[in-house]
């Protein structure tokens, strides 16, 4: 396959989980070679609630109430170069159960979001909002938005370019594009190589830096403005669900299943390793 961002081919550069990932030699971008026609199946509502098998979130309610720091960061950031300053419009791509939405509209912003899960769609209504299931691809509408926000969504996406292209279609006149997705060019994933947490297959297509994410913006109408690694907070029993899966020790297993019902489930520690781009493109006109 070519290269989405240079046009060079892709070479091979290893396989997990029986998925072939490949590399363009010019930029460093990395994919995943012959995705399955419908991946429907690895998004299941397991997805969501914590079924290991589908490399999805823990329990992404119970997730979200300790990513809350990270998203109040997040809404500052996008509040400093925002242009509508009085009432900004925001879609969220990939809106889940509506977490970060809601935290928006507390702060001002008319949300609106979209998602493939009808479980979270269903979720995110229930709270009050306006969302509707569907991708960036197939989603219909005549307003135009202040913002589009779009957090861990491009890696898992077949066409980023078309989604690139048509966040600038439903974007106001220097309307922002609001991006998170690991960073495959971090020390981080570097170190851990094959085994980063980021190579999830097929749920992970495409696998960035910010050096070829800023690339690909900014020959498709966007100029980076912000990029950053913020850190994230997390659950204690989160954190030794982790140390378990990168160890394999047996006494992580145990310490996360005591921890989920102690005290411990209630505190939450930033982490910041360095590996999560959070970059905010505004649309050129
Ligand atoms: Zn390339």
């Amino acid at each position: 396959m070519l290269c989405i961002n240079c046009g060079t081919k892709m070479d091979a550069y290893f396989v997990k989980k029986s998925f072939s990932i490949v590399r363009c030699f010019t930029c460093k971008l990395m994919a995943v070679e012959n995705v399955p026609a419908d991946l429907s199946p690895y998004y299941r509502e397991g997805y969501f609630t914590g079924d290991v098998t589908l490399d999805g979130y823990m329990d992404y309610d119970s997730d979200k109430e300790v990513s809350k720091k990270t998203y109040v960061d997040f809404l500052g950031v996008m509040k400093k170069f925002v242009k509508n300053q009085h009432s900004p419009s925001m879609l969220e791509v990939g809106c889940a159960t509506g977490f970060f939405m809601n935290l928006g509209k507390q702060q001002g912003w008319q949300v609106e979001g979209i998602d493939i899960s009808e479980y979270a769609v269903q979720k995110t209504k229930e709270k009050g909002m306006v969302a509707s299931v569907g991708t960036l691809e197939t989603y219909v509408t005549d307003k135009k938005f202040d913002a589009i926000v779009a957090q861990d969504v491009i890696e898992h996406v077949k066409d980023p370019i078309n989604d690139i292209k048509k966040s600038a279609d439903l974007l106001a006149d220097n309307g922002l594009l609001v991006l998170t997705t690991p960073d495959a060019g971090s020390l981080w994933a570097r170190v851990w190589g094959k085994r980063w947490h980021a190579f999830v297959p097929p749920q992970h297509l495409f696998y960035f830096s910010v050096k070829n994410l800023s690339s690909v913006l900014e020959k498709n109408g966007f100029k980076v403005e912000y990029c950053a690694h913020h850190g994230k907070w997390f659950a204690v029993p989160y954190i030794i669900r982790l140390l378990y899966s990168w160890t394999g020790l047996g006494i992580f297993s145990k310490l996360a299943s005591w921890s989920s019902n102690s005290f411990l489930k209630k505190i939450s520690l930033p982490i910041n390793v360095r590996d999560t781009i959070f970059l905010i493109a505004r649309k050129i006109n």
